[in-house]
């Protein structure tokens, strides 16, 4: 079983005497939890026991029955008539403070041991062990928590508490504001915080319901639905999708509202650079524009909350039980003044804070398990055939003037000049983000660990996206190498541009069973052996036929098989004679008559 815990928090609304009763109250519990705490310390056996073994102990000495006419150390010095719920809620937050100091000093007496030993063993110059013991705490600042039988009635908006006032204990009825509890959860103990000077109920809440199946055992159902998030430092803080296993994409959403916070912390970032100016020298230790601060602190944190519960809200009404991110890059500090450098380090902020509140809310809302990817490249990568993409602004010409198709940092759409694909950048990024995911299941070991730091020539995100090896290389590969680019996979000396090696590229849709594939195995249909050269797609219907700069010839895009008789015809060069140099066009068409699953009809037509 799963559990999903959260706390609702309640404002409270209540007359004012009460703010000294929760005072009083507070102060009483703290004194309890001491006086426990110390008892605990002066009888060492106790933290051997269990929880409930430790309650029952200490409860036999310090709390008068009938049977235990006196206890050693009478609970009834500090205050009586303590209620019992009130002690219990007490020695259980003693009991946690009593584990958890002693553990540290368990601790730091091994570390003490070893320095000592360590110390005999050099024998030379002896050092000290300068680390100091932990201490014990001295002063208390627990919430008291109210253990059933300390509160009753508790409605939408009214929970009644039962207080140490001080004098007496008393029954008090307060209003409770802000959301109500939700219905599907357990309710824990709820406790009385202050912040500031306002109390509030705080109430754990806990659902329990079946784990979800691990994220690998996930992907090989095909009902299984992913939500794969693209988040941005633009005006769509965060592109949502939700794409089945198979690829499918079933729905996107672009949560806006970015350009909204830029300006605000423009504004709020610029009063304080200007403030600063004026003031001339800021004391140290001291925060300035405290209000300022705030101000753009509470604003950050309400929209990621708001967004990552709209990703969360997203996912859940599409049935995705999987949400993917990419791993945060790393952060360039970008050129210009404060307040620009300001609002970028918060906007970028903001994607990690807006992962880790969807990654809890995702879990809450039934067990969503939340993942990251590699982000090297999702926004360079097109979603249908992997190839890389031009990137440009509406209204831009794709290709701009005197060059070659670019790629625009940062621009809105994208093109994929190998299949046609056009799409929002940001929505080909998410696409391309949750199906990484899948690719980490389908083929192990493909993706490698997302590791810190940069690496060199990489460009970040927010600036222009990882660059591909060949956009680093000005003048574009040698020729030598794109005339040894036979000893490719693919037409191009750059191999490492495919995702699959060898004919597997092609196989993914022309496979014996899908659309205009080869009926037969690749070898009973080239009639070339396994690993030779002419059993590669390619190698017949991408030919190296295309002439391009003097004699360097280059894959055709034909995929059309050019047969030897069309050399005869019209003097251009065909697969066959290309690689068997040595043989005429005769041979090769004599060859092709004796491969008995090609029509000779078709080959003469040509
Ligand atoms: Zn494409």
């Amino acid at each position: 079983m799963a559990k999903a815990t959260t706390t609702i928090r309640q404002s409270l609304n209540y007359q004012p005497q009460y703010a000294h009763y929760f005072a009083e109250n507070a102060a009483l519990f703290n004194r309890v939890v001491s006086f426990y705490f110390d008892c605990i310390q002066a009888h060492a056996g106790i933290l051997a026991l269990t929880n409930q073994e430790a309650l029952t102990a200490l409860e036999r000495l310090t709390h008068a029955t009938e049977r235990h006419a006196s206890p050693i150390l009478p609970l009834d010095n500090i205050a009586p008539g303590i209620p019992a719920m009130f002690r219990r809620a007490a020695i259980n937050a003693a009991l946690g403070s009593a584990r958890s100091f002693s553990s540290s000093l368990k601790k730091w007496r091994t570390r003490k041991e070893k320095h000592e030993a360590k110390q005999l063993r050099k024998s030379a110059k002896s050092r000290p062990f300068r680390e100091r013991p932990p201490v014990a705490p001295r002063t208390w600042k627990k919430s008291a928590p109210f253990y059933a039988g300390l509160w009753k009635e508790r409605q939408d908006h009214s929970i009644v508490l039962k207080v140490w006032t001080g004098s007496c204990w008393s029954w008090v009825k307060v209003r409770t504001l802000g959301r109500d509890l939700p219905a599907d959860f357990e309710m824990q103990s709820p406790a009385l915080v202050r912040r500031g000077a306002q109390w509030w109920l705080h109430t754990c809440i806990e659902k329990t319901f079946t784990a979800p199946p691990k994220i690998a055992g996930q992907v090989t159902n095909t009902e299984t639905r992913i939500c794969a998030v693209d988040l941005n430092i633009n005006e769509h803080i965060a592109v949502c999708t939700v794409q089945t296993v198979e690829g499918t994409i079933l729905a996107t959403r672009f949560i806006g509202g970015g350009r909204e916070i830029a300006g605000f912390r423009k504004c709020t970032l610029g009063r304080i650079a200007r403030n600063r100016s004026q003031t001339g020298i800021i004391a140290e230790n001291e925060q300035d524009n405290a209000a300022l601060w705030a101000k753009i602190r509470h604003r950050d944190e309400a929209l990621a909350h708001m967004v990552s519960a709209r990703i969360v809200q997203f996912a859940a009404s599409h049935g995705a039980s999987i949400l993917v991110f990419e791993h945060l890059g790393s952060l360039r500090p970008e050129k210009g003044r404060y307040s620009r450098r300001g609002n970028t380090k918060r906007a970028y902020w903001m994607k990690g804070r807006i992962f880790r509140y969807s990654k809890y809310k995702a879990w809450n809302a039934g067990g969503i398990i939340t993942s990251r990817v590699n982000p090297r490249n999702t926004s360079r990568e097109c979603h249908r055939c992997h190839g890389l993409v031009v990137r440009y602004n509406a209204g831009q010409p794709v290709t701009p003037k005197g060059g070659t198709a670019g790629y625009t940092p940062g621009a809105a759409l994208v093109l994929c000049e190998t299949c046609q694909m056009r799409d929002h950048a940001d929505r080909n990024a998410s696409l391309r983000i949750g199906q990484r995911l899948l690719e980490r299941y389908q083929e192990p070991l493909k993706e490698k660990p997302h590791t810190a730091g940069r690496r060199g020539g990489r460009v970040s995100k927010e600036t222009g996206v990882t660059r591909s090896q060949d956009a680093k290389r000005r003048s574009g590969p040698s020729t030598r190498q794109a005339r040894q680019g036979d000893s490719n996979a693919h037409g191009t000396a750059q191999d490492a541009l495919l995702k699959f090696p060898g004919n597997e590229t092609c196989l993914q849709c022309h496979g014996p069973q899908r659309q205009a594939g080869p009926g037969v195995t690749p070898e009973a249909h080239s009639h070339h052996g396994a690993n030779s050269e002419g059993n590669k797609c390619v190698a017949c219907h991408m030919p190296q036929i295309a002439a391009t700069i003097a004699d360097v010839m280059v894959r055709s895009h034909t995929f059309n098989f050019i047969s030897p008789s069309m050399t005869d015809k019209y003097g251009i060069p065909n697969p066959c004679t290309s690689c068997h140099q040595d043989k005429t066009t005769r041979w090769a068409l004599d060859a092709l008559d004796q491969w008995s699953n090609i029509s000779p009809w078709r080959m003469a037509a040509r």
